[in-house]
C-alpha cells in the first residue's frame, strides 16, 4: 500500500487540547508522525523553546520568509503572524511519515487549496464550557486574550464542516487512538493507492493473458 506520507491538518479552538493530544500521539507513535514547527512572531509562552513549540522569530525575519517562498501558508492571528516553513513538510513526507500541521482555519484552507489530498482534522473539547475551563485553567493568558481567543472560537466554529473529520477530545487517551485510527483507515483510501491498483491490474492482465 501507499509509501508516502499523509499531510494532517489539524485545527480545533485554542484550548481545545491539540498540543496536548499532538504531544501524547507523537510519543505514542514516534516512527509514524512528524510534527512541524510553524514560525509565529508572538512571543514564547512560560516553559516554550524555540525550535521546540516554535521558531519564535521578529516581524522582520518573518516577513522575509514570505518574500522567499520559505512557508507553505501562513496567516495573521489574534495580532500576532503565524507559518508553516515548507522544507521539513516536503522532506519528512518524502521519507514515508504523517506531517501534522498543528494551525488554524485560514492556513487549513490554504493548505487543501495548494495541496488537495490533505486530510483535515477539528479537535474540539466536548462542550463550550469546557472550552472556557481549559484556557483558564491553563493560566497562560490574560482574561482579555481568553475573550478574543473565545471570540474567535465563535468565528472558527462556522468553518468547522470544511473539515474531513470532526474529533472530540473528551478523554485524552481515547481521542489519541481515535485519530490514530482515522489516519491508518485514510492510507486505505483508493486515492491514495494508485501506485498499488495499476500494478494489481497489469498483473490480473498479465494472468488473463496466461490462461
Ligand atoms: P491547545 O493547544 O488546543 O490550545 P492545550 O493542549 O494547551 O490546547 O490544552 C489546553 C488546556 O486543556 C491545558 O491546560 C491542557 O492540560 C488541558 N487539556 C487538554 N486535553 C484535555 C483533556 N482531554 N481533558 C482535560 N483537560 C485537557
Ligand atoms: P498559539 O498562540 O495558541 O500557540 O496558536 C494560536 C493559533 O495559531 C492556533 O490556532 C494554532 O493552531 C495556530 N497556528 C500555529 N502555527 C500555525 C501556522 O504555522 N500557520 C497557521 N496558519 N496557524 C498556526
Amino acid at each position: 500500500m501507499n509509501k508516502k506520507g499523509i499531510l494532517i491538518v489539524v485545527s480545533g479552538f485554542s484550548g481545545s487540547g491539540k498540543g496536548t493530544l499532538m504531544k501524547k500521539l507523537l510519543s505514542r507513535y514516534p516512527d509514524t508522525y512528524a510534527l512541524s514547527i510553524s514560525a509565529t512572531t508572538r512571543s514564547p509562552r512560560e516553559g516554550e523553546e524555540h525550535g521546540r513549540e516554535y521558531f519564535f522569530i521578529s516581524k522582520d525575519e518573518f516577513e522575509k520568509m514570505i518574500a522567499k517562498d520559505e512557508l507553505i501558508e501562513y496567516a495573521r492571528y489574534v495580532e500576532n503572524y503565524y507559518g508553516t516553513p515548507r522544507k521539513y513538510v516536503e522532506q519528512k513526507l518524502d521519507e514515508g511519515k504523517d506531517v501534522i500541521l498543528e494551525i488554524e482555519i485560514q492556513g487549513a484552507l490554504k493548505v487543501k487549496k495548494a495541496f488537495p489530498d490533505t486530510l483535515l482534522l477539528f479537535v474540539t473539547p466536548p462542550s463550550a464550557t469546557e472550552l472556557k475551563k481549559r484556557l483558564v485553567g491553563r493560566g497562560t493568558e490574560t482574561m482579555d486574550v481568553i475573550k478574543s481567543r473565545l471570540d474567535r472560537a465563535c468565528e472558527e466554529a462556522e468553518g468547522m464542516d470544511s473539515y474531513d473529520y470532526l474529533i472530540v477530545n473528551d478523554d485524552l487517551d481515547t481521542c489519541v487512538e481515535e485519530m490514530h485510527e482515522i489516519v491508518r483507515g485514510e492510507h486505505h483510501r483508493s486515492f491514495r493507492n494508485e501506485a498499488f491498483m495499476k500494478k494489481i491490474k497489469e498483473d490480473l492482465e498479465r494472468l488473463k493473458g496466461e490462461n
